[in-house]
């Protein structure tokens, strides 16, 4: 018997051997949810009459409810004929800058990053990926305190957004931000609309190299066309917002297909450099009301503040808004992979209900239902690599999941229509 024939033998042997010890004498341990209209965020369907088996906050199985393996001792949670989908995942968001309107010191606790997290939570938001800019307070959240346990999102993040001015500098930027131990990293190519000098090719191409060695992954900011294909032929992982300046071309498509890269739209960051210049419709939608501050509300409508959403760059932005949704709908369309995000956390960016804004805003652009909840969840943790562990509900990753009454496929809205949020198996405080 050669090595390989050995090895195979063992491993069956093994997996005989976990199974007869998993089959019923744990069933104890099991936690299950039934009576659910289930998708497990995969190209399957949605399953109907189906129970989602957890052990330990995490998923072993869905079942069909007539089963007749169905386990008969463990514990059980009726969903009264919900619909459940994999946890929301942001993939471009940002935790912790910001508290209302105010961005400075004060506003950087951990207290903060902590009811952030709760608040994207509550609206079904179970993973944030926060791209830069963050307090080092986010990091000790991420570091020590358990999401499953506080009832918060999972938080990713990227700490310092990196600047240089010279390739020779880059590592130097990469190494200061590289301590905080981050798990993305992040740079902005952008001339602030002509106001003033953006990243050089050369410098950037040294930063991603620098992040590379780390084996770390480098999303980047760009507003140009040009700039989305100098980032990924220098090898960048993420294109971080929607191109602005220009249709996509072939170019930029054959770029992002051949090297996997995705994107992250940000739609609703366009909408919220402009939208307060007049009071926005969602300021009356009890979805948004439910967890406004409405101190921040009240600021929003001060003409003094009114009057900080116009201008040049609101108008661009607002005037590109257009071309950002009909671009990610090209590259949609192409194959590459639209991962949502929001930008959400800045000032008047609302965490939590931005997500559903997005996704609304994705649908009215032209992509189903379907395609918005993988760009939401399986797409959303495949393009931040995170999805060993999320973005489905495949055995071994985590139980993190939403609770719908409204079937989410016939209208992403529907995701408004939250029940019930888990986060690895337990019930969110809402
Ligand atoms: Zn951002």
């Amino acid at each position: 018997m050669n090595y390989t024939r050995l090895l195979t033998l063992l491993m069956v042997l093994l997996l005989m051997i976990s199974f007869t010890a998993c089959s019923s004498e744990d069933e104890n341990d099991l936690l299950i949810f039934t009576n659910a209209t289930i998708w497990n965020g995969t190209d399957q369907n949605m399953q109907e009459n189906a129970a989602l088996v957890t052990r330990d906050g995490r998923v072993v199985s869905i079942l069909d409810m007539n089963d007749h393996d169905f386990p008969e001792n463990a514990q059980t949670v009726d969903l009264g004929g919900a619909f459940v989908v994999p946890g929301l995942i942001n993939a471009h968001g940002h935790i912790g800058m910001a508290d209302g309107l105010d961005t400075s010191a004060q506003a950087h606790t951990t207290d903060n990053v902590v009811r952030q997290l709760k608040l994207s939570a509550a609206y079904g938001i179970t993973t944030v990926v926060s791209l830069g800019d963050e307090p080092y307070h986010a990091f000790l959240v991420r570091d020590n305190m358990d999401p499953v346990e506080r009832g918060m999102a999972r938080v990713f993040l990227a700490g310092d957004v990196l600047s240089a001015d010279t390739p020779d500098e880059a590592a130097e930027e990469v190494e200061r931000n590289n301590r905080y131990n981050p798990d993305w990293m992040k740079i902005r190519v952008d001339d602030g609309l002509g106001q003033r000098e953006k990243m050089s090719p050369e410098v950037y191409s040294a930063i991603i190299d620098e992040v590379h060695r780390r084996n770390l992954k480098l999303a980047a900011h760009i507003v140009y066309l040009e700039d989305a294909k100098g980032i990924v032929q220098s090898g960048g992982d993420l294109i971080a917002h929607s191109v602005r300046d220009e249709p996509v071309d072939s170019e930029l498509i054959d770029l992002m297909l051949d090297r996997d890269v995705c994107i992250t739209p940000t739609l609703t960051r366009e909408l919220s450099v402009y939208v307060y210049s007049e009071r926005p419709d969602f300021f009356d939608d009890p979805f948004f009301l439910e967890y406004a501050n409405p101190e921040v509300l009240e600021q929003l409508q001060r003409p003094e503040v009114q009057e900080v959403f116009t201008g040049a760059a609101a108008d661009y932005f607002r005037d590109a808004l257009p071309l950002a949704k009909e671009n990610m709908v090209a590259l949609h369309n192409a194959g590459v992979r639209v991962a949502m995000g929001t930008d959400s956390g800045p000032p008047a960016r609302f965490q939590g209900y931005f997500e559903h804004l997005e996704m609304q805003m994705m649908q009215d652009a032209g992509m189903t239902p379907a395609e918005i909840l993988q760009s939401s969840t399986r797409y959303a943790a495949e393009c931040m690599g995170i999805d060993e562990e999320l973005g489905t509900l495949e055995a071994g990753k985590w139980a993190d999941f939403v609770v719908v009454e409204e079937n989410p496929f016939d209208d992403i809205s529907n995701l408004k229509s939250i029940l019930d949020v888990y986060i690895g198996a337990k019930r969110i405080q809402r």
